[in-house]
């Protein structure tokens, strides 16, 4: 295909949460979108009714559609029965996409991975994509996630096709099928003044509509490397330590590099990760004793007239030169590259679901009084033993226990991640704030649910 071609998409998975907002977005810029899917939820683009363990399936909604662009969003949600099924849709039926997908010479695959597949329940600090996968897993659902994505990083020049992988952390927004419905139980059930944990691990979130928007920009810039000698990778052997050495910067990219992004401004006007001494307050229902000084210092104006520095790079940066020689594979380019997309505003993580049960509070006296209720902290030790008699308790019953060890550990957990890689090179910059992200959700959820 000429690079003055449109491409045509498939979208894989488009019947679901993230797989329909891209479906949106592509209809929006007048793209030629069609949806391959297990069940149809939607009726305005072309549908093709398939699992994508089953490789002839897929080859036939690409041939049929004309496609030159799949996106694959398809992966059974978190928290299924049997975890067999992880394995199968996301390692073996990546496969079967990957397949289909140079059998019918289609030349680009965005894959939508996971921010999870980094994660093995310590805590992530503004972790970037030099990272290796943990040698232990998390759990089933994010070593399947983790295999597939290498999949497709595999498969990337195979037979012409170029790969992308993508690493959302904690999607939200509006048509969301698993982070509301969790919420507001908690929220009918009075359950939003326990607090499990200090409240002092950060956590990166992204809305959805965000997301949608990296995939497309992640599709557009998936345009073929430089293919000549002296551009390709090789190795420098020539000193004791064999070093590998990736093509040399010009001289525009790499001032680029060294030029300070602008702030993330979707929510608090620029950028900042919060410390325990300058936080945004969050809905706190008890603010603690240093409340007002914490908000101010983390509010503090930006000043537009302080001289702007240039970037320092430590060896430890990503972009830094020695970084970029010693990568193994070229980090400046998209194709089989991956890339961490989030809100690029960590927030603490009982502050965001705080958010969300106050955007849930109907304005009433009533939900003014639910608001001042105060808090009732559990520390995490406390938590992994109650949620152990809890896991003891509902296997004697049969039952599922609703409060686990897995979620005291999840909700305790650091966990948000470098998004510069995405921002310098797919050219991402989250539109949609987290709390701007959290009414759009909270209002569609209360029109969907008939909530006043
Ligand atoms: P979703 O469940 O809303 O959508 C997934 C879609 O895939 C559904 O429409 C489902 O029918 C389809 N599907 C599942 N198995 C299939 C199969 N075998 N063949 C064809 N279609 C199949 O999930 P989502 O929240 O939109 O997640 C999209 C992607 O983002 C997934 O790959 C998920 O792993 C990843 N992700 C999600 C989150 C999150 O917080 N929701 C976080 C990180 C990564």
């Amino acid at each position: 295909m000429s690079q003055q071609q449109k491409d045509v998409y498939l979208v894989i998975g488009g019947s679901g949460f993230v797989g329909r907002h891209i479906v949106d977005q592509l209809i929006a810029r007048g793209d030629i979108v069609s949806v391959f899917d297990i069940v149809q939820r939607h009726h305005d683009v072309p549908f093709y009714s398939g699992d994508i363990t089953d490789e002839q399936q897929v080859l036939n909604a690409i041939r049929k559609s004309g496609t030159t662009c799949i996106i694959h969003t398809a992966s059974p949600p978190h928290g299924a029965k049997d975890p067999s099924i992880y394995h199968k849709v996301n390692v073996d039926g990546t496969r079967a996409v990957i397949d289909a997908a140079v059998s019918a010479g289609v030349t680009k695959l965005v894959y939508t991975s996971s921010a999870g597949v980094v994660f093995d329940g310590d805590d992530v600090i503004n972790l970037d994509e030099r990272a290796p996968y943990p040698e232990k897993p998390f759990d089933a659902y994010n070593d399947s996630k983790a295999k597939g994505e290498a999949l497709i990083l595999e498969a990337n020049g195979k037979g012409g096709l170029l790969t992308v992988a993508l690493r959302p952390a904690g999607i939200f927004g509006p048509g969301d099928r698993q982070m509301m419905v969790g919420l507001f139980q908690a929220y009918q059930r009075g359950q939003t003044h326990f607090q499990v944990g200090d409240n002092n691990n950060l956590f990166d979130y992204t809305y959805v509509g965000n997301l949608a928007q990296a995939h497309l920009l992640a599709a557009d810039k998936l345009v073929p490397p430089p293919t000549t000698a002296s551009d390709a990778a090789s190795i420098k052997t020539d000193s004791s330590e064999a070093t590998l050495v990736n093509p040399p910067i010009d001289p525009a990219t790499h001032a680029s590099l060294n030029r300070a992004l602008p702030p993330i401004s979707a929510t608090t006007g620029f950028r900042r990760v919060p410390t325990c001494e300058a936080r945004p307050l969050g809905p706190y229902v008890t603010p603690p004793p240093n409340a007002s000084a914490m908000e101010a210092a983390y509010n503090a104006p930006h000043d537009p007239h302080a001289p702007k520095h240039p970037i320092l790079r430590s060896r430890f940066d990503q972009f830094a030169d020695n970084a970029l020689a010693l990568a193994p594979s070229n980090p400046l380019q998209v194709a089989g590259q991956v890339f961490f997309i989030t809100n690029g505003e960590p927030v603490y993580f009982w502050d965001f679901m705080r958010y969300i049960w106050l955007a849930l509070d109907p304005p009433t006296e009533e939900g003014k009084k639910r608001a001042q209720k105060g808090t009732w902290v559990i520390p995490r030790t406390f938590g992994m033993v109650l949620g152990f008699l809890a896991e003891c308790w509902a296997g004697l019953i049969g039952k599922e226990a609703g409060f686990t060890r897995y979620r005291v550990g999840y909700s305790c957990a650091t966990r948000y991640h470098n998004i510069e890689k995405a921002r310098r090179v797919l050219g991402y910059e989250p539109e949609v704030g987290l709390e701007e992200g959290v009414k759009k959700m909270v209002e569609w959820f209360k029109a969907e649910n008939g909530l006043s």
